[in-house]
């Protein structure tokens, strides 16, 4: 038996017309995977199809809202209709918004709740609705992997993307209950783990961390670079190794576990 192996999983990627989602699709789909991408935006979709489907045929995409019940609902029996089951989850769905976060100038005093709400919604309920939509589905089949996507943000403070990181930590401890849950109540089969990328430079952190004029890094970039023992910036195929791990079999026995995927980060004190 090969434990790595995912040769016609059928799996879900929330975000995947995004950054680190794009290349988790395009990595599973070059390993013989079946990928179907949800994304809020038809063009983002679209545009995530075009390119995908220069790796595989199997790639298939859906429109939707993280947070509308309803419309994951309908995705979810379209998906059963269609491909039978639904192996694999990630969550990859999420990110900040700048009223979340402090400005420079700025203290927590002034920060914009309804946006700190926002973010909230949608890491943590963009996460749960899905989790709990296509879980029942997995629960069905007695076998399934949910994947979510925390932060180096959930279990330290990183200064002024308050919004976001309480978002996170919830993301971790849900996790957790949510592991814990599913093996107790539904069987081994049914695992929920998460990483935790260290920075990569995304859509959602672009600004905070390269000059939009010099296109240097910010101040806070080179802090992150220099608390960073390997001394730079991930790249979003770095995910790659760890995602396909916590799909395949390798990892059956493995739930609950949210693993760093940091260049040493969070193991650095900073001194
Ligand atoms: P991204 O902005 O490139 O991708 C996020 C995707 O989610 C986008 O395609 C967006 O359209 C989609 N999306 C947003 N709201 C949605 C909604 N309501 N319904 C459906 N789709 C929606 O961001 P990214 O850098 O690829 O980040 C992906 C995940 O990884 C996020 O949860 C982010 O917080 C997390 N993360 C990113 C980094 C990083 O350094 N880039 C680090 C740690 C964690």
């Amino acid at each position: 038996m090969n434990l790595f192996d995912i040769e016609n999983k059928v799996i879900l990627i929330t975000g995947g017309g995004g950054v680190l989602g794009g290349e988790m699709s395009n990595y599973l789909l070059s390993n013989g995977a079946t990928v179907i991408v949800l994304d809020r935006r038809e063009e983002t979709v679209n545009a995530a199809l075009e390119k995908l489907k220069k790796v595989s045929a199997n790639v298939f995409g859906y429109v939707c809202n993280v947070l509308d019940e309803t419309s994951l609902k309908e995705i979810a029996d379209q998906i059963i209709t269609t491909h039978g089951k639904i192996d694999v989850l990630i969550n990859a769905a999420g990110g900040n918004m700048p009223g979340a976060t402090i400005g420079v100038d700025q203290t927590i005093f002034d920060v914009n709740i309804d946006d700190f709400k926002k973010v909230v919604d949608l890491n943590l309920f963009g996460s749960i609705l899905p989790a709990l939509v296509f879980g029942k589905k997995m629960v069905e089949n007695k076998k399934g992997v949910i994947i979510n996507i925390s932060s180096m943000t959930a279990q330290s403070a990183i200064t002024r993307v308050v919004g976001y990181s309480a978002s996170k930590a919830a993301i971790d401890n849900f996790t957790k209950w949510l592991s814990v849950e599913l093996a107790t109540k539904f069987g081994e089969g049914l695992r929920v783990n998460a990483i935790a990328p260290g920075f990569f430079i995304g859509n959602q952190n672009r600004d905070l961390l390269i000059d939009k004029e010099t296109g240097k890094y910010t101040d806070r970039g080179d802090t992150i670079i220099r608390n960073t023992p390997m001394n730079r910036f991930g790249e979003t195929d770095e995910l790659n190794g760890t995602i396909h791990y916590l799909c395949a079999d390798a990892s059956k026995f493995v739930t609950g576990v949210v693993v760093p995927i940091d260049g040493g980060f969070s193991a650095f004190s900073g001194v």
